[in-house]
C-alpha cells in the first residue's frame, strides 16, 4: 500500500491517469470515476458509490479528506451574495464569494493568495502582507465549495478575492485551464476575469499565453505620483509602463481589459483627476468602471457621496470618457470591495467588477 506521506494534499487538479498513479488504483477506469465524483463536489470516498466497497474503504483509510473544508458560510444577503470561509490544510483561512446578479448569472469570486504583498492603501488585505500563495487545487476547491451552496451552475469566475492573481500566475492559469476543460466545467474563458493592481510582468506573461480571459486593472488614479502614494506597485511599474503593457496585451490577442477606478472621497474625484484620467485613456479601447470605495475600518479613506460621484461623472461626460458606474454587491455581509474580513486571517479584499453588459 502507498505511504500516506507520498500523497498530495488534495486530489483536485489531477487528471484521471495521475489519480490512478497517486492512489495506486488497481483499475485504470477508477481514476476517471474518482475524477468525475470530485467534479461533482464529492470529496468523500465513502460516497463514491460506483467504486467497490473494499476500494472505498482502502482509499478512506489512505486519505480521509480529499479537500479543504468550509468553516463559515454567511447567508445570502439582499444583493445576492454568499460569503464562505475556507480552512486550508495548514489552518490558514481564505474567503470566496458567490454572487448572483440581477440577470441571474452566478459568479464565483476566488482568492489567489493568503494575504497580499502589494500593499494598496485602500485595501484591508494590503495591511496584512503576504502569508503564502494558494496552490492550484486550493483555488479550484473554492469554486467547488461555492457550487454546493449555489442553486444554479456557476458560469462566471472573477479572480478578485484575496491576493494579486498575477503574483501567483502559474497556479491561477492552471486553475483556469481546469475550469475550462470539457470534462470538468467547460467554462468559457471569456467568462473568466483576472483582476490585477498592475503587475506588468504578469500582464506580459498572460499576453503570451493562449488564454483569452478578461483583465480588470485597478487604476484608481492616472496621476503617476498620486498612484505611487496610493498603490506601491506603481513605484515598480508606473502608469506609462502599465499602459504599454496593456496595449501589448490587447494587440497580441485582442484580449479585453477594463480599468477599475475605486473612488476615494476627496482624493481622486476632482476635475484634475478626471482630466488626467481622460488623457490617459483617450487612445485606449477601454471602459472605466467607477466603484465607490467600501468603508473598511482603520483605512484612511471615506466613500464619496452620490453628489461627489455625480460631479465626477459629469466631468467624464464632458471629456467623452467611456465609463460605467457600479454598485458594489455584498455590502451587507461585509463581502464588498475591501470588506471581506476573515476574522482568523484579519482581512480579505474583494472587488466586484462584473461586467454588467457582458454575458
Ligand atoms: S487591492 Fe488587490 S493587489 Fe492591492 S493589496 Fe488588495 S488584494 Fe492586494
Amino acid at each position: 500500500m502507498q505511504q500516506k506521506t507520498n500523497l498530495p494534499l488534495s486530489l483536485y487538479g489531477l487528471d484521471p491517469d495521475t489519480l490512478v498513479e497517486v492512489l495506486a488504483l488497481p483499475k485504470r477506469f477508477y481514476g476517471k470515476q474518482i475524477f468525475n465524483w470530485l467534479v461533482k463536489g464529492v470529496f468523500s470516498f465513502d460516497q463514491m458509490t460506483d467504486l467497490p466497497k473494499n476500494e472505498r474503504e482502502r482509499l478512506s483509510a489512505l486519505m480521509p479528506s480529499a479537500a479543504s473544508s468550509t468553516i463559515q458560510t454567511t447567508e445570502t444577503d439582499e444583493s445576492g451574495a454568499t460569503k464562505m470561509g475556507i480552512q486550508l490544510y495548514d489552518g490558514k483561512v481564505v474567503e470566496c464569494v458567490l454572487l448572483v446578479d440581477k440577470k441571474g448569472r452566478h459568479t464565483a469570486c476566488l482568492s489567489s493568495q493568503v494575504g497580499c504583498a502589494m500593499g494598496c492603501t485602500f485595501c484591508r488585505t494590503g495591511t496584512m502582507g503576504l502569508l503564502r500563495n494558494l496552490s492550484t487545487e486550493e483555488i479550484i476547491e473554492q469554486y467547488i465549495h461555492l457550487l454546493k451552496v449555489s442553486d444554479e451552475p456557476i458560469t462566471h469566475i472573477v479572480y478578485m478575492g484575496m491576493g494579486e492573481p498575477l503574483a501567483n500566475i502559474s497556479a491561477v492559469t492552471r486553475s483556469i485551464r481546469y475550469f475550462h476543460q470539457t470534462d470538468t466545467f467547460n467554462l468559457s474563458l471569456r467568462r473568466i476575469t483576472i483582476s490585477t493592481c498592475g503587475v506588468v510582468p504578469g500582464i506580459l506573461k498572460l499576453a503570451e499565453q493562449k488564454l483569452p480571459v478578461k483583465l480588470a486593472v485597478s487604476l484608481v488614479t492616472a496621476d503617476n505620483l498620486q498612484r505611487s502614494r496610493i498603490m506601491p506597485v506603481n513605484r515598480s511599474w508606473d502608469t506609462n509602463a502599465l499602459k504599454k503593457a496593456l496595449i501589448h496585451f490587447q494587440r497580441v490577442g485582442g484580449k479585453r481589459f477594463t480599468f477599475e477606478y475605486c473612488m476615494l472621497s476627496g482624493t481622486n474625484t476632482d476635475e484634475v483627476n478626471a482630466k488626467k484620467l481622460a488623457s490617459y485613456v483617450k487612445d485606449l479601447d477601454v471602459v472605466v468602471n467607477l466603484i465607490p470605495w467600501n468603508p473598511a475600518e482603520g483605512l484612511p479613506y471615506t466613500t464619496p457621496t452620490e453628489e461627489e460621484i455625480d460631479r465626477f461623472t459629469s466631468y467624464l461626460d464632458h471629456m467623452h470618457v467611456n465609463y460605467t458606474r457600479r454598485r458594489s454587491r455584498g455590502r451587507e455581509i461585509n463581502g464588498a470591495c475591501g470588506q471581506l474580513a476573515v476574522p482568523l486571517n484579519k482581512g480579505l479584499e474583494y472587488e466586484l467588477m462584473l461586467d454588467e453588459q457582458d454575458d
